[in-house]
């Protein structure tokens, strides 16, 4: 059997309880050496075969599945925050399938989510925002023209941008033209829970200048939203007035 495993977004301790379990139980585990912290591996088992991920091509996965499913060993495939988002699973999945390799999949903090956290922010402010976006510059994977950053700004939804701080200047560039005003707060976070987090909060019109000299270029997260210091209405759920299914107004 192969555990398909959120590792989370890099602090050992925001894998889930489950996703560990396996870990330490595991014959094999093949982690996304290039995002994956590896003191998440110190609970594996000593005699665990442990394999880089960085390094190997799907079929190479596969095969490295396939050989330990011959001899009925336990396979966790160690995937960075969530494998749902960016996480390139489908395709093993398919490949599980096609040979009758049974598998599951456990969930994991999103990095935007270790983000979010890491800047004390909600990003489902009533009257600003109740929309959160999740979405990435074109790269060498081709994003569709109705997902473009120009088209999603329109909603000035809470955007999470993922795999584009290479591209900053970029997506300033789309999410102005899509009609965000230039003084709308943006902040980047690199390397979200791990302990060299970093912090840069700005405005659009201001973001790539207060990177600059940062070393911000790889593993980080953009997050666009006035919900980023913004004045916004109190939520409904907490209102002394207001009666939902488990508490009575007060007043
Ligand atoms: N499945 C992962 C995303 C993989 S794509 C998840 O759910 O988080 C890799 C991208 O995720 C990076 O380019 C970066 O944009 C983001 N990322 C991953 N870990 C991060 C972290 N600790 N802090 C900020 N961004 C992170």
């Amino acid at each position: 059997m192969v555990h398909i495993v959120g590792a989370g977004p890099g602090d050992p301790e925001l894998i889930t309880v489950k996703g560990q379990r396996y870990l330490k139980e595991a014959d094999v585990v093949i982690y996304a050496g290039s995002l994956v912290n590896p003191q998440l591996l110190d609970c594996c088992r000593s005699d665990a075969k442990i394999l880089n991920s960085a390094h190997m091509t799907l079929p190479e996965v596969v095969a490295a599945v396939e050989e330990a499913e011959q001899t009925g060993k336990m396979t966790v495939r160690l995937h960075t925050g969530d494998p749902a988002i960016y996480g390139a699973i489908q395709e093993q999945m398919d490949a599980f399938e096609k040979r009758g390799i049974a598998y599951d999949v456990v969930p994991g903090v999103s990095s935007f989510l270790a983000t979010a956290a890491a800047l004390k922010q909600e990003y489902t402010l009533p009257g600003i925002s109740q929309t959160v976006i999740i979405t990435r510059q074109e790269g060498r994977t081709p994003v569709p023209e109705r997902e473009k950053l120009r088209s999603l700004a329109a909603h000035q939804a809470t955007m999470c941008i993922f795999l584009s701080i290479t591209m900053l200047e970029d997506v300033v560039k789309e999410l102005i033209a899509g009609g965000y005003e230039e003084t709308t707060p943006i902040a980047i976070v690199q390397k979200a829970s791990w302990p060299d987090q970093k912090i840069v909060r700005a405005t659009l019109s201001t973001i790539c200048e207060a990177i600059e000299g940062k070393g911000i270029d790889r593993t980080a997260m953009i997050v666009v939203s006035r919900c980023l210091g913004s004045d916004y209405e109190l939520s409904r759920l907490y209102a002394p007035e207001f009666s939902h299914m488990f508490r009575k107004a007060s007043k």
